[in-house]
């Protein structure tokens, strides 16, 4: 995840204790975390464990050439977006077209000159950082500033996946505010908007593990990892009285409500997909308006269309 205060993390990849000490000596007082790696295998291990946002590679590795590497790092996908800057020990041309042409962003001759270095490092951190911001950005919703629906259905795939194979709780709430259309029509879209934007603040108040989604329109979703069915229903029946009792500015009588569908991953089968989990508590809303709105409910003996030969 995109943290704007964590400090930028830069790995040096070069098989020479020396240069390992020397940047230590020369980066000191950049605002960064400095990691070394001795050789090719572990700088690949730590490219991908500590996800740095540049490396500094150097082209002559013992076991590995740095050619070879950086082409293993673009192969990745958990590692091809990180920056990589070149250090070579020569200065041929040939060598920074290679290099740059498989994806390098710089490159450094040895022996550095120290503002040279800094300046490139820091080059390589801000092209890093507009990067990651534009990748944060377009995975946020600009009105309710709730994770987008593109996010939504990439996360909820993913803890379906990682749910099923851990055998790990998952739950998932489907919000609709109620007879937003009418709304709408008798106090302006902008009045709407205001709505949105208030439910979705409620809808995230809860635990900072919870994953608050605009689905689309007045449609919210909300992922509870490792969160019971009972749990969940819980979650959402205080949601929905804090939506209820809000009071609204200009319109002291209007109360406006919303209705949730809640489903949790044991009552899908062992080869659901998000999809099918999306389907059931979609399923589970509809109860929920078909019953009179402002209320929560689940779908019982749900099981994905595989198992059972319908469609849920
Ligand atoms: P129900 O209780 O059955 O959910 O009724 P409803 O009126 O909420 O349902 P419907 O789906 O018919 O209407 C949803 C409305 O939401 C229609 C659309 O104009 C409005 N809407 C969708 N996105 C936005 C938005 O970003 N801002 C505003 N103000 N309105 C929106
Ligand atoms: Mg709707
Ligand atoms: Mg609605």
């Amino acid at each position: 995840m995109y943290d704007e205060n964590q400090l930028p993390r830069l790995l040096a990849i070069d098989d020479s204790e020396l240069i390992h000490k020397l940047l230590q000596v020369r980066l000191q007082g950049e605002r960064l975390e400095l990691h070394a790696a001795l050789n090719a295998k572990d700088g690949l291990k730590l490219a991908r464990d500590l996800n740095p946002e540049v490396i500094l590679l150097a082209i002559e590795l013992n076991e590995m050439n740095g050619f070879e590497l950086l082409s293993r790092l673009k192969q990745n996908p958990q590692t091809q977006d990180i920056a990589v800057i070149f250090l070579s020990a020569t200065n041929h041309m040939m060598d920074r077209v290679r290099g740059l042409d498989l994806g390098a962003v710089d490159f450094i001759a040895k022996p550095f000159e120290v503002v040279e270095l800094k300046a490139r490092v820091r080059s390589a951190l801000r092209m890093q950082h507009l990067v990651k911001m534009l990748e944060h950005r377009a995975q946020i919703d600009s009105l309710s500033g709730l994770w987008n629906r593109r996010y939504f259905d990439q996360r909820l795939s993913q803890e379906v996946n990682e749910g099923l194979r851990h055998k790990r709780p998952l739950s998932l709430i489907m919000c609709d505010v109620d007879r937003f259309k009418r709304l709408n029509d008798q106090f302006g879209h902008p009045f709407g908007d205001s709505v949105i934007e208030r439910i979705a603040h409620i809808l995230s108040a809860g635990r900072g593990s919870d994953i608050a989604c605009r689905y689309g329109g007045e449609e919210f979703g909300v992922l509870l990892p490792s969160t019971s069915l009972e749990r969940a229903m819980e979650v959402a029946e205080r949601q929905r009285l804090s939506i209820e009792s809000q009071v609204w500015v200009g319109h002291p009588d209007l109360v406006v409500t919303a209705s949730f569908g809640v489903v949790d991953i044991q009552s899908l089968s062992e080869t659901a997909t998000s999809a099918d989990m999306v389907a059931a508590a979609d399923s589970a809303l509809y109860r929920a308006k078909q019953a009179g709105r402002n209320r929560v409910e689940t779908v019982h003996g749900i099981r994905s269309p595989e198992s059972t030969g319908q469609s849920t």
